[in-house]
């Protein structure tokens, strides 16, 4: 095997219960405690022999405990995004002054995309890693020159250079399983969601989405439209070794952007979790035939993440959702014959939005009663087409998406709908979903059923009652957390 660097991949410190890391589709501290699993990460990680991986806001590491850690390392790899990128920047610069031989890239879809302006916002930034990056990293750690390595910016002679692009992943079943590195780096029990039992793991069997919606970030930065997988055998033998790895783990949570893209393949996945006996879950679109819908539910499928966005069709038609509302509602009906757990996100603030669309949203969601429901603000994220519209419309009026504790800031308006008016109808939404006898006595079931859920619903409860009402609608939001209290640490 060829040499390499010792390199560190780190998920930064940031604002407290942040997150921002690879895996999270709304890069934002959301209402309760919830990390998705670092898994962009710790996918090249599992490709260099002595690497490591540290996800500190999921370890609720400081940066001076970080600093510590990292000492050793030839190369740091940062994970960034829009939202969180002045604070890492930060992190990096305070990892140089303290090594400053270490070489420190990010990588991430804000650097993918603004490559340039990212390697200006800092020296400490040695090169920035676009598209796909797992190889891109492995060549570097490998120590080839950066002239030589597709896919990266960097500083050359005092202009920046833009190497040529890397070409997307063919083969998946030729990366790396990100399970040893889970083993060696991760605390699993530090990974909360939610919807989802605890303690879950979460990981992908492919990248890509077909789908065309205007707002989404990964499929126009990073991962494409084209749904790449892994073989269906490679995908049941590492789910079976993930058993073997943590047996303590109530749910395995396939987080591909669309698992039910190919529905063929997801049945023959699901029939082989099937004989494994395994509870598992994943993200969905609303328009799964119910044939299959019985074959994932008769092998082991909990629950399905499901974006319905809006209750107005209008609006699906304004952002290409690619699904009719009368679909959505067959599809959730035949989930819950089946007992199929639903968790729903919606976006308020989508090209169209108007107070009367947000009440038909909020009626939308309570007509179709899932189990839980996730409301985010429109965040028009560099590159995609809602960014696009939003800045040749002139909708957006503040660049900071989150607030100064990390929670989603309302970054977009419209000629009749402010930022305010926007955010002030998440918090009603959350309400009118949450205050009504279903899920009251759903929660009450279950917390009756299981001490352990009870505890848990306890606390996510506190934090969603404190969220509600401690934080009224935004007036205006403030930039990135540059003195986010864990940042102020002294290095020790
Ligand atoms: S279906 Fe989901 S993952 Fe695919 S583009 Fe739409 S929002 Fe993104």
């Amino acid at each position: 095997m060829t040499a390499t660097l010792r390199t560190l991949f780190l998920n930064p410190p940031s604002y407290s219960g942040f997150d921002g890391g690879a895996g999270s589709r709304y890069q934002a501290r959301r209402e309760i405690k919830s990390f998705w699993y670092p898994t962009w990460l710790a996918q090249p990680a599992a490709m260099i022999a002595n690497s490591k991986l540290i996800d500190a806001p999921a370890d609720d590491l400081n940066l001076a405990q970080v600093i510590q850690m990292s000492r050793g390392f030839d190369l740091c790899v940062i994970h960034t995004s829009t939202p969180s990128f002045r604070n890492d920047v930060l992190v990096a610069e305070r990892l140089k002054q303290e090594y400053p031989r270490m070489m420190i890239g990010f990588c991430g879809a804000h650097v993918a995309v603004l490559p340039e302006e990212s390697l200006n916002a800092s020296t400490a930034i040695d090169f920035v890693a676009r598209e796909e990056f797992d190889y891109t990293l492995l060549e570097i750690a490998q120590g080839k020159p950066f002239a030589d390595v597709d896919g990266i910016s960097y500083r050359s002679n005092g202009s920046i250079q833009h190497n040529k692009d890397r070409e997307l992943i063919g083969d998946m079943d030729a990366l790396a399983s990100v399970l040893d590195v889970y083993k060696r780096d991760l605390t699993i029990e530090n990974y909360y969601i939610g919807y989802l039992q605890h303690p879950y793991l979460s990981l992908y069997t492919g990248r890509g989405c077909p789908a065309r919606c205007t707002f989404c970030l990964w499929p126009q930065t990073v991962g494409g439209h084209v749904y790449r997988t892994r073989g269906p055998e490679s995908v049941i033998e590492e789910m079976a070794r993930a058993k073997e790895y943590f047996p303590q783990v109530k749910e395995f949570f396939f987080d591909d952007d669309t698992f039910t893209a190919d529905l063929p393949r997801a049945a023959e996945i699901a029939k082989g979790l099937g004989k494994l006996g395994i509870t598992w879950s994943c993200n969905s679109r609303a328009n799964v035939p119910y044939e299959y819908l019985k074959i994932f539910k008769d092998n082991g499928l909990r629950l399905l993440l499901v974006g319905y966005e809006s209750g107005n069709q209008k609006i699906l038609n304004n952002i290409k959702k690619g699904i009719r509302l009368d679909i959505a509602r067959e599809f959730t009906k035949n989930c819950r014959k089946l007992g199929i757990v639903i968790h729903g996100t919606f976006i308020l603030g989508l090209p169209g939005e108007t107070k009367e669309t947000i009440e038909e949203t909020t009626r939308f969601a309570c007509e179709l009663d899932v189990e839980t429901i996730q409301v985010s603000l429109a965040a028009p994220y560099p590159r995609t087409e809602l960014y696009q519209q939003a800045v040749r419309n002139a909708w957006v009026n503040k660049d900071a998406m989150v607030l100064g504790d990390g929670t989603q800031s309302c970054v977009i308006q419209y000629p009749e709908l402010s930022s305010e008016e926007i955010a002030a109808g998440l918090n009603r939404m959350y309400k009118k979903f949450y205050f009504r006898p279903r899920p009251i006595a759903r929660m009450l079931v279950a917390m009756a059923k299981d001490s352990q859920e009870r505890n848990r619903r306890l606390r996510e409860g506190a934090e969603f009652v404190k969220f509600l009402w401690s934080r009224p609608a935004p007036k205006k939001a403030v930039p990135a957390p540059v003195a986010e209290p864990k940042l102020e640490q002294p290095v020790a």
